[in-house]
């Protein structure tokens, strides 16, 4: 199947495609923005979309970034947005948390804003080593004293160290406690063609040692769907349309969700990517070529 640019085709499949969505989710780095800048309108589609009664929600795996930052980043790219109109895996964790009732210690992988906004949640949580071991004794004593430990959760976290994950991987031999993964992506892209490790390697390496599958709480976790659908009170997720600009992630994500999905060209994934990608499942209905097309696609 080729996958067709939604510019290109007649006004009635156009009309059609338009109609049968009411939610916009878009994913933000690749799409919206960049890490440095704000992607050529992309504020003027995310109007257009407003425009024509569509209801537009921002879903990143990003959770590094304060929520005065994404309020910045917002209005850098007139982007009319507030911060209740972002899902990421810091609050996705707590939307999940609070869901299942948790109670109980969390010891956390993940970045300073991660940890300030489970605690902000009222979740108690520890963290480290942050101070140089020498010795897996040390670290075997440090464990033992601050059991039982109700949660293991991994995110981003540049400060990812051996002892760190040595001690997930001993909180984790208890069965009771709960295992979550925020972002997985297994390289975070930093700018076209450059790309940095992610999350991904450290998680997979939690799941083998410990024989356990994390609740994937980012993109394309199973367990993002409802914390989505809850949280917007999506009613039908047919109607729901995801924008990104990867397909694992963002499109993967869309189509086990049962949404439409749409591919920008301005991030990951390219138009080879769209000819030679193996997995179905992970291509999109359409692709534009960057999300500010949404200005052209009402007019026909
Ligand atoms: N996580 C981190 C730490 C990032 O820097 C980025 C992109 O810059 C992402 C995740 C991916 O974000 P998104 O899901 O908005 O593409
Ligand atoms: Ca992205």
């Amino acid at each position: 199947r080729q996958i067709k640019n939604l510019l290109d085709v007649s006004t009635e499949e156009k009309r059609n495609f338009l109609n049968s969505f009411d939610y916009v989710l878009t994913d933000c780095d690749g799409v919206i923005w960049t890490i440095v800048k704000p992607i050529e309108g992309a504020g003027e589609g995310v109007s257009a979309l407003h425009e024509n009664g569509k209801r537009v929600i921002f879903i990143s795996n990003n959770s590094v970034r304060s929520h005065e930052k994404y309020v910045e980043k917002f209005k850098e790219g007139n982007i009319n947005a507030s911060i209740d109109d972002v899902l990421h895996p810091s609050l996705a964790t707590i939307c999940y948390l609070r869901k299942i009732n948790f109670k109980g210690l969390i010891y956390c992988i993940g970045s300073s804003e991660f940890k300030k906004k489970l605690q902000e949640a009222g979740y108690e949580y520890i963290d480290g080593p942050n101070e140089q071991i020498e010795d897996f004794v040390t670290l075997w004593k440090a464990v033992k004293d601050d059991n039982p430990v109700k949660a293991v959760i991994i995110d981003t976290d540049f400060n990812v160290s051996s002892a760190k994950l040595i001690r997930a991987e001993i909180y984790l031999k208890n069965p009771e406690c709960l295992f979550i993964a925020g972002t997985t992506d297994m390289m975070l892209p930093i700018t076209k063609g450059f790309k940095i490790i992610g999350v991904g390697p450290y998680y997979k390496i939690l799941e083998e040692a410990s024989g356990r599958r994390a609740v994937v709480v980012g993109k394309p976790g199973d367990a993002l769907k409802d914390i989505v659908i809850d949280k917007y009170n999506i009613k039908d997720p047919k109607r729901v349309l995801f924008i990104g600009d990867t397909l694992e992630q963002d499109i993967g994500f869309g189509t086990k969700c049962g949404f439409k999905t749409l591919l920008v060209m301005t991030g990951s994934a390219t138009k080879m990517d769209l000819l030679t990608h193996p997995k179905k499942q992970e291509l999109p209905d359409y692709y534009l070529e960057a999300f500010g097309d949404f200005t052209k696609v009402f007019d026909d």
